[in-house]
């Protein structure tokens, strides 16, 4: 099937408040194309440069996500354009969006990253965290903490993902406002379970554009 069929019968499934975010890495720029004319506006990229290329060549109305580990010497490539920073990790991070959004005189939406993982090599805040968090980031003036992000633990055990994003869907509901309504989980492999845990901002990568090289 092509990327435009997968797109199509995804979306059909999709209750209206889940959004689709097009996970776009390593994909040529013809595919992400084709999508775009099939009326998906939101691409996700987890490499810097690689999302600066494509952002030059593809079409400007694009709404470009970043959702992959952001380093603080790379923020000011995107600070200029980006709809959406993903994985906000750490307060040096934050502090950096900050500077050059304002330099750019843009208020960049940011999620805060979460780690209900078992794996340690996953980035993001513990859960007990974030409630302080989302306090003391209302002070900063451009950049707007729009709600949490995370990945669940790479495994098929249903029970374990389950558990993993109702923990981090209870967090949310606790801080949840009309400003902090995102809550981004959900992958290729687990976005059903996501969304019956609250998700409604999924990240779909290989299910749209088959397996990446
Ligand atoms: C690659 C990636 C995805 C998409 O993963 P798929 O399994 O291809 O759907 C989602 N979120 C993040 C942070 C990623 O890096």
């Amino acid at each position: 099937m092509s990327t435009v069929e997968n797109l199509y019968l995804i979306k059909q499934t999709l209750p209206s408040h889940v959004c689709l975010v097009a996970v776009s890495k390593t994909q040529s720029n013809d595919d992400i194309l084709k999508l775009y004319n099939a009326g998906q506006k939101k691409f996700g990229e987890n490499k810097v440069q690689e999302l600066i290329k494509k952002k030059e060549d593809l079409p400007k109305d694009i709404q470009w996500h970043m959702i992959g580990h952001l380093q603080t010497n790379k923020v000011k490539f995107i600070a200029p354009f980006i709809d959406m920073i993903h994985a906000v990790d750490s307060w040096k991070l934050i502090n950096e969006i900050d500077k050059r959004a304002k330099q750019n005189n843009r208020i960049i939406n940011c999620l805060l990253q979460v780690h209900i993982a078992k794996e340690k090599t996953k980035f993001g805040f513990d859960l007990d965290q974030i409630e302080e968090m989302v306090e003391k980031t209302k002070k900063y003036e451009n950049i707007n903490i729009k709600g949490l992000m995370a990945m669940a633990t790479f495994t098929n055990n249903k029970k374990q993902i389950t558990k993993e994003f109702s923990l981090i869907n209870s967090l949310f509901k606790k801080i949840q406002n009309a400003n902090f309504n995102v809550l981004s989980t959900g992958m290729s492999n687990d976005y059903l379970i996501a969304i019956e845990n609250g998700s409604n901002m999924i990240r779909l990568g290989n299910i749209i554009f088959g397996k990446r090289n």
